[in-house]
């Protein structure tokens, strides 16, 4: 078993350097060529025999990239990605003007059920290492330094697989090391931590002084829709949640994005606009109308432009501030987790285990 090295704080690099004999300023160097993507063969500024030793013994990335697939409509680009036990994730990486945003998930598969998310269908096989999240933004630079065009991730969402709050520990770590002006420097105002809305957790993240975007996936104007489509509105109360939301604004001074996936015969109604614009009034919080990636295996279907567009204007027309989510990687299976089960479902069909999307609920 290799040690994983981007798993670690720089104190417990430090403290592992020191281990092997190395002063801690050999740790701060290889803090940084870590976070830079470089294989241990191009550390040129360490020792030799240390070099060899660590190529022997520690693995520098647990992420690996398995395939690319890049949007001819927006040049949006989908990252599928083999983590060290074979396990298999994906992300996304969008170019805005203003810079690169990479999409990150935070655990394999994803145990939270919501009806319209392909990430859910098979389950949580586990959470991520924070040094396998690390892991996903070093290959995206690599790729990125590749093109030679002088780009790099400056910020990141974590709404690929995975329900971040589900994996607080792992989450909250690799956010103190992201920050780290040694290694890849990216600040909490650059990151957006997007959940389904676990209470507790939501509380507890508001206390870690970690000013992150918040963005909670509402995707109802009451509790009695959002049950039907979100399973863990069951556990917590919606009342419960938007009052964690305000408990975060109120400690962290940010406002939080309510992200609502527009489904046909399900939300998107405009009385239910009214309805939500209601429940939401007087909370700092912009809304983010998602038209629905369709999830065949559950029957759900988006919603038409005009459907859109009167769904915005209800709530605009109720004074809250709202913008429809710009599509990206339309052509490119751009909803979350349907790459990886294409590539499950593929890789099972050459074993030869037939058609696997037959057996599923
Ligand atoms: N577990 C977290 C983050 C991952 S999902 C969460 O629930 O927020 C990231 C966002 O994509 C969430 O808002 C999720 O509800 C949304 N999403 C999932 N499946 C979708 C689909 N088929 N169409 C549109 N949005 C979807």
């Amino acid at each position: 078993m290799q040690l994983e090295l981007l798993n670690m704080n720089p104190e417990e690099l430090t403290e592992w350097a020191k281990n092997q004999g190395q002063p801690a300023f050999r740790s701060r160097q290889l803090f940084a060529w870590l976070h830079k993507g470089v294989p241990f063969s191009g550390m040129l500024n360490l020792p030799k025999d240390f070099r060899s030793r660590l190529e022997a013994e520690c693995s520098a990335n647990p992420v690996s990239v398995l395939e690319t697939v890049v949007s001819r409509l927006d040049g949006t680009m989908k990252l599928l990605y083999r983590l060290g036990d074979g396990n298999v994730i994906e992300g996304v990486l969008m170019r805005y003007s203003y810079g690169c945003t990479l999409c990150l998930s935070t655990q394999v598969g994803c145990r939270m059920g919501c009806l319209f998310c392909a990430s859910t269908l098979d389950g949580c096989v586990r959470g991520l290492t924070a040094g396998e999240m690390l892991g996903q933004i070093v290959c995206a630079n690599t790729l990125l330094a590749d093109e030679g065009k002088g780009e790099h991730v400056g910020n990141i969402v974590l709404m690929g697989s995975g329900e971040p709050l589900d994996n607080y520990d792992e989450v909250v770590r690799f956010l103190r090391i992201l920050r780290h002006p040694d290694g890849l420097n990216i600040g909490m105002r650059s990151v957006s931590l997007s959940t389904c809305g676990l209470v507790p957790q939501m509380l507890r993240f508001a206390e870690e002084g970690l000013p992150v975007t918040l963005s909670l996936s509402l995707h109802a104007p009451n509790d009695e829709v959002r049950r039907r489509i979100m399973p863990v509105a069951k556990r917590y109360a919606m009342a419960d949640v938007l009052s964690a939301c305000r408990t975060y604004i109120e400690k962290t001074g940010r406002r939080v994005i309510i992200e609502y996936a527009l489904i046909h015969g399900i939300n998107a109604d405009v009385r239910q606009a009214s309805e939500l614009a209601h429940v939401l009034r007087g909370m700092q919080c912009h809304v983010n109308l998602i038209p629905l990636n369709s999830v065949p295996e559950r029957g759900l279907c988006g919603v038409s432009e005009r459907e859109v567009r009167a769904f915005k204007e209800a709530l605009e027309a109720a004074g809250i501030s709202v913008t429809r989510r710009r599509e990206m990687g339309d052509d490119i299976e751009g909803a979350c987790g349907q790459l990886r089960r294409r590539y499950i479902r593929e890789s099972e069909k050459e074993a030869g285990g037939g058609d696997a999307g037959c057996r599923r609920p």
